[in-house]
């Protein structure tokens, strides 16, 4: 089977590495060349857009911000899948809100800002501190302001309403600010049949918003339950195809959603070395109508992102239990180059792992990682 993947960044090339032993065949529509190309040769150009439908049995995304031009030409073959809708979910925070209200999913309290009198309205309902979102083309941590004191107010709205007339199409989600205890994920697929299955929950550390550690969770039945359920809501509401992320806020025993990413997810590449079937074989799997694999915890495993790094110490290369994933990237500050799983027989031996990871990893890079895998081992 040939499979068309909209974007072609590490995702896509993660997904032709995965499916390869199945004999399909992945192409990458890149969205700046607005060219298709071999994820694992990306010099080796296939065509344009038409061609790559045209060689598609289907097509799906590594991404949510795909140009809804493109998408509504590859609806129109018959062959996306997750549907449109739901990639533009992901890339609407309103839209991801409407789901989250519909589906009576837990989230934070929130009004949608697009003027002077609903973000009056905003300050009224909600009470500091408060975090904007962008609606549109927020990740990672960009495209928001926090207002903590209301000697703020009148600066925040100034850079809000400069913001919000840069782009008609662009709106606001103002939400209360959550005191969590930790942010966790949830990742799993739905396949063409409505079959459903999830991997355990990770819990994610950040460094400057952006994602760095993750760690499998194992015996956490009551959150893995509550998560799963979620999960279970959202995709049969808007009758999902393939994998896709939820990340929550943990506040107690209790979840609360922050975001839905209808693609592979960073907090699911652990699954490379610690599940039977990885998230990106899965996910093409789902969109290609074959049965999902096992997604159970086959061994406890952790991943470690290389952000903005070209080289690792060698050493790391012969430690039991340590796989290195480069994505082939040019060097930038703060740029996921690359990723570290790491896995042992036992939790306390995954945990040993990592402490000598954190030891080997130079600090000038990874201190923040470093420091937080020494506070959790
Ligand atoms: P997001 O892009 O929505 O994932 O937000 C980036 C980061 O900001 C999250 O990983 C949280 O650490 C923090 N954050 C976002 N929304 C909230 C909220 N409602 N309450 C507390 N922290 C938040």
């Amino acid at each position: 089977m040939n499979v068309l993947v909209l974007g072609a960044g590490q995702l896509a090339r993660m997904m032709a590495l995965a499916v390869k032993p199945l004999n399909i065949e992945i192409r990458a529509y890149d969205v700046g060349s607005k060219q298709v190309l071999n994820p694992l040769a990306p010099e080796q150009v296939f065509g344009n857009l038409t061609d790559g439908i045209q060689y598609a049995d289907a097509i799906t995304a590594e991404f949510e911000h795909v140009a809804h031009d493109v998408l509504a030409l590859c609806e129109a073959s018959g062959k996306l899948k997750p549907t449109s809708q739901a990639i533009k979910i992901g890339g609407d925070r309103r839209l991801e809100k409407q789901l989250l209200e519909q589906c009576q999913a837990d989230n934070a309290k929130h009004v949608i800002v697009k003027d002077k009198e609903s973000f009056d309205e905003a300050l009224n309902q909600l009470s500091l501190p408060i975090i904007f979102k962008s609606a549109l083309e927020g990740y990672d941590g960009k495209g928001q302001w926090r207002l903590k004191f209301e000697s703020q107010t009148s600066q925040t709205w100034l850079e809000l309403n400069e913001f919000l007339k840069s782009n008609a199409k662009q709106g606001i989600v103002a939400e209360q600010m959550v005191p969590f205890q930790r942010e966790v994920s949830l990742v799993g697929m739905r396949g063409h049949n409505g079959e459903i299955k999830v991997y355990p929950l990770t819990e994610n550390h950040h460094t400057d918003g952006v994602l760095s550690v993750s760690l499998a969770l194992d015996n956490e039945q009551k959150i893995q339950q509550q998560a799963t359920e979620v999960f279970t809501r959202l995709t049969n509401k808007i009758d999902y195809v393939g994998t896709l992320a939820i990340e929550f806020f943990q506040v107690g025993d209790k979840l609360l959603v922050n975001e839905i990413a209808p693609r592979v997810h960073n907090s699911g590449h652990w699954t490379q070395q610690g599940a039977d079937t990885c998230q990106f074989a899965n996910h093409i799997r789902a969109v290609c109508g074959l049965p999902l694999g096992n997604t159970e915890l086959i061994r406890p495993t952790a991943m470690i992102n290389i952000l903005g790094e070209d080289t690792i110490p060698n050493q790391m290369l012969s430690m039991p239990g340590v796989a290195v994933h480069w994505y082939g990237k040019s060097k930038r500050p703060g740029r996921k180059m690359g990723h570290i799983n790491v896995s042992g027989d036992s939790q306390e031996q995954l945990n040993q792992r990592l402490s000598t990871i954190a030891d080997i990893l130079p600090d000038a890079a990874f201190a923040d990682i470093n420091a937080y895998i020494k506070g959790k081992c």
